[in-house]
């Protein structure tokens, strides 16, 4: 197949590039580089399957014969996507339709990366796909949660209307190596400064939780997915629980560092809670995530000793 990943300079792009090349496919990557880096192609140089176009998707473009479209392009990390507000909402409307058109024209089938947050802060725990969220239309987080719940609402019409074959994944906090270092996210935080030996920066008292999934687990049902004929939402994320001071304590004591827990104001509308009920994934694709997060951050290390290493 010729496979467009959009968002493939960026942390899940850069991984569902190098899994579905490990397919046999040819895959052309498409990114702006906003928030994603080459240096997480890098390895691909020498790769005759891969391709890199430099394109904003929000901009039309043809990238001629394409059978399978994957939208992973949008920034993602809260201090991203505040940064880059009206970018972040352009990408996941007209962005979105500009790949959709892409998808249609060329008959490709069609994969978007929504997001737990399309349930905002919770109300129901553990989410299940059928819960319609609770989300602030105007707060901080908007500009991401909307843009990606249009972005849910144009692929099904895509697929309502114009029979493109869609599918959707609800992804829920996944990190590993290629996490850009400051991108602001709790895991690429915590490991940089502990091993850094900075203070930990707990926003609040810590008692909002996550649940992490380690990378490979994620692309394992990502992949699975868009074989599926599953045109609805699939959450795709690991169950486990966290609250973030545990998880602060775990990044400590895999990381050996003896950095102090500070805290700092808790962001506006940051969720309380979230956890993925992964009973459908389980049932429709026969995935179970295998990695927990001790052995996830275990696993992340190298890579962030080397990003640690190359900012001194
Ligand atoms: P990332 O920031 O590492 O990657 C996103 C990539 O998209 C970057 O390379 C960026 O340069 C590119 N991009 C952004 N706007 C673009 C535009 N207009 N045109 C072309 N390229 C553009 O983030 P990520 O964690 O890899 O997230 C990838 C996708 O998965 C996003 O759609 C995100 O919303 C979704 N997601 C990720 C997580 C997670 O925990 N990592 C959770 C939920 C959803
Ligand atoms: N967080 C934190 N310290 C940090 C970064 C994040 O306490 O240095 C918290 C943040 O307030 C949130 C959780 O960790 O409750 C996860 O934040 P992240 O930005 O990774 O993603 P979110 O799940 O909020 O989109």
């Amino acid at each position: 197949m010729q496979v467009l990943i959009a968002g493939a300079a960026g942390f899940l792009g850069s991984h569902l590039t190098d899994a579905i090349l490990a397919e046999g496919h040819d895959v052309l990557g498409v990114d702006n580089l906003c928030t994603g880096s080459v240096e997480n192609l890098k390895h691909l140089k020498a790769e005759p399957k891969f391709r890199f176009l430099e394109q904003d998707i929000c901009v039309p473009f043809d990238p001629k014969r394409v059978d399978y479209v994957f939208s992973f392009a949008s920034p993602a990390s809260p201090a991203d996507y505040m940064r880059l507000g009206i970018e972040t909402l352009m990408v996941g409307s007209a962005g979105t339709k500009n790949l959709l058109d892409i998808a249609k024209k060329y008959g490709a089938k069609f994969l978007h990366a929504s997001t737990s947050e399309c349930y905002g802060d919770p109300e129901q725990h553990p989410q299940t796909e059928e819960y319609w969220g609770h989300v602030n239309p105007i707060g901080p987080r908007s500009v991401y949660d909307e843009s990606k719940r249009f972005s849910e609402a144009l692929v099904t019409a895509y697929h309502r209307y114009e029979k493109v074959d869609t599918r959707l994944v609800r992804i829920f906090n996944t990190y590993g190596p290629r996490l850009q270092m400051s991108d602001g996210r709790v895991i690429s935080n915590f490991l940089a400064q502990a091993l850094k030996g900075d203070d930990i920066t707990i926003y609040g008292d810590g008692s909002q939780t996550r649940s992490f999934c380690y990378v490979s687990d994620e692309i394992d049902g990502i992949v699975r997915l868009s074989k599926s004929d599953e045109h609805s939402p699939v959450n795709i994320g690991n169950p486990t629980e966290w609250t973030i001071l545990e998880c602060a304590k775990a990044v400590l004591k895999v990381t050996g560092s003896k950095s102090k827990i500070i805290h700092q104001p808790l962001p506006q509308d940051d969720p309380t809670q979230r956890k993925p009920d992964i009973s459908k994934a389980k049932r429709l694709l026969q995935w179970d995530p295998k990695i927990d997060l001790q052995t996830g951050l275990k696993l992340s290390l190298e890579y962030f000793k080397a990003c640690v290493a190359a900012t001194v």
